[in-house]
């Protein structure tokens, strides 16, 4: 099974509640079977599809536009190039896209509510722009809204967590830290002042009054030391701007 698939591994019989396993492909769809009832069990049954009338491969292809972040527009023009029975009108593309939202968004709130990150933990916080449609005629730019994106995750396990804060400031970012981060575990960063006091000769974290451990790595002394050493390291601007990869 490639990494897209939709049908689980194993599902529970809707008669029995075995444990159904090894679904297979018959006529266009999956089906688990049950030994003991002597059933099949359509994978869809009792998820949030069961109601779905598209083909097993319509929603395969809508699911792959959906993970490679196509609009639905972009989707629907990839299906209206398809041959005339697989095709899907603009409403069921929409229907899709949004119910994709739906269940990638519930996800979302089940993990945020479940992690809690352990050991050592690599955090790093990016912006994101949100394009913000107006009723602006054609001559007026559309207004840009940046929200900033905490990211948190755990070097061996890669378990992670993506936070959305309102604006970079000490208050927000510690409390997310303290939230979804347990105390006494190691945290590697860069040295944005939240998380580094700056504003002395030798820089010190911040993190470590709350109890954790903490290694932070100044990426334009580190570079700059290394390339241009004549340059003292107290010239160098800020570091926190340098690095807003997760
Ligand atoms: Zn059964």
């Amino acid at each position: 099974m490639n990494q897209f698939q939709l049908v689980p591994d194993y599902k529970s019989c809707t008669w029995c509640n075995e444990i159904l396993t090894l679904p297979q492909f018959i006529d266009g769809d999956y089906h688990f079977y049950c030994s003991s009832c002597f059933k099949w069990v359509n994978w869809r049954v009792n998820t949030l599809l069961s109601k779905s009338r598209v083909s097993y491969c319509q929603l395969q292809k809508l699911f792959f536009l959906f993970i490679e972040n196509k609009s639905p527009n972009q989707a629907l023009i990839s299906f209206q190039k398809s041959f005339s029975s697989f095709q899907l009108n603009k409403n069921t593309v929409y229907k899709y896209f949004k119910l994709f939202g739906d269940i990638a968004y519930k996800y979302y709130q089940l993990k945020v509510l479940s992690t809690f990150l352990n050991g050592a933990i690599e955090i790093d916080e990016t912006v994101v722009f949100r394009q913000k449609k107006t009723r602006a005629r054609r001559y007026r730019k559309y207004k840009l809204q940046s929200m900033w994106l905490l990211g948190m995750i755990e070097r061996e396990s890669k378990n992670f967590i993506i936070v959305p804060i309102k604006a970079r400031n000490d208050l927000n970012l510690m409390m997310t830290i303290l939230k979804y981060v347990s105390i006494e575990s190691t945290i590697y960063t860069d040295c944005h002042s939240v998380y580094v006091n700056n504003r002395r000769l030798l820089k010190e974290s911040r993190l470590i009054s709350y109890g954790y451990n903490h290694h932070f790595v100044d990426h334009s002394v580190e570079f700059v030391a290394k390339h241009f050493p004549h340059i003292h390291t107290t010239q160098l601007k800020d570091c926190g701007d340098q690095s807003n990869q997760i």
